[in-house]
């Protein structure tokens, strides 16, 4: 299928930083944005649609060298959540940055930005309206399989053993407005330190922020 193909490509990506003597921390990046373009993940083009039909997306990435970390949650108009967070580690005062703030952080950063419906799918449209008409005549069924996964993450060990993850998702289909899961929460669904290991989560984010699930590992 198309999904495993750019599963491919995402690999490629990563260790084409790698074996040019890149930095881990740049492999994971590289190999994220490529899941994040491709329509069938859960995060950029083809991210999850919340309960009001927008998107809200959430990235982080961590250096296990450093333990620097860069986050953005709940952004709108960044065409690559991860590379924000990058931004964010990089070049912020701050570790994690949300909402609006954060998309104009991105934008004066110089970062490629784009209208909300750039990460709309026709499957995500689809899948909001099942899940909105099963709860409208109180069914409380499980989503699918294939509509609970699709959050994408990446970790690496570069030639020098230095350590990072990444991680960028749109959260669930028809989550509550606002709602910030673990994925841009260091040490809930990112972590990353040399010498232990680079951990990315997927899955029921609030259970992950609970259990500090990316460092209590
Ligand atoms: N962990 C993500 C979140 O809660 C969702 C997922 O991985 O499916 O935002």
């Amino acid at each position: 299928s198309e999904s495993r193909l750019h599963l491919a490509d995402a690999l490629r990506a990563g260790w084409r930083v790698l074996s040019a003597d890149g930095s881990a921390l740049d492999a994971v990046q590289a190999a994220v944005v490529v899941l994040e373009d491709s329509p069938h993940f859960n995060a950029g083009h083809g991210a999850a649609l919340n309960e009001a039909s927008e998107h809200e997306l959430d990235a982080s990435i961590m250096d296990g060298a450093s333990l620097a970390a860069g986050a953005v949650c709940a952004v709108r108009r960044i065409r690559n959540p991860v590379i924000a967070a990058r931004a964010v580690l990089d070049r912020a005062q701050a570790v994690l940055l949300a909402g609006t703030a954060a998309d104009d952080f991105a934008e004066r950063q110089g970062l490629a930005m784009v209208q909300p419906d750039y990460f709309t799918t026709q499957r995500r449209v689809e899948a909001l309206r099942v899940v909105q008409a099963r709860m409208a005549s109180g069914i409380a069924q499980q989503s699918s399989e294939a509509e609970k996964h699709g959050t994408v993450g990446a970790v690496a060990r570069d030639i020098h053993g230095h350590l990072a993850a990444a991680t960028s998702t749109g959260g669930f289909n028809n989550k509550p407005s606002g709602r910030v899961g673990d994925g841009p929460i260091i040490g809930a669904g990112t972590y990353a330190k040399d010498g232990a290991c680079a951990v990315s989560c997927t899955g029921q984010g609030e259970i992950f922020i609970r259990r500090v699930a990316a460092y209590g590992l």
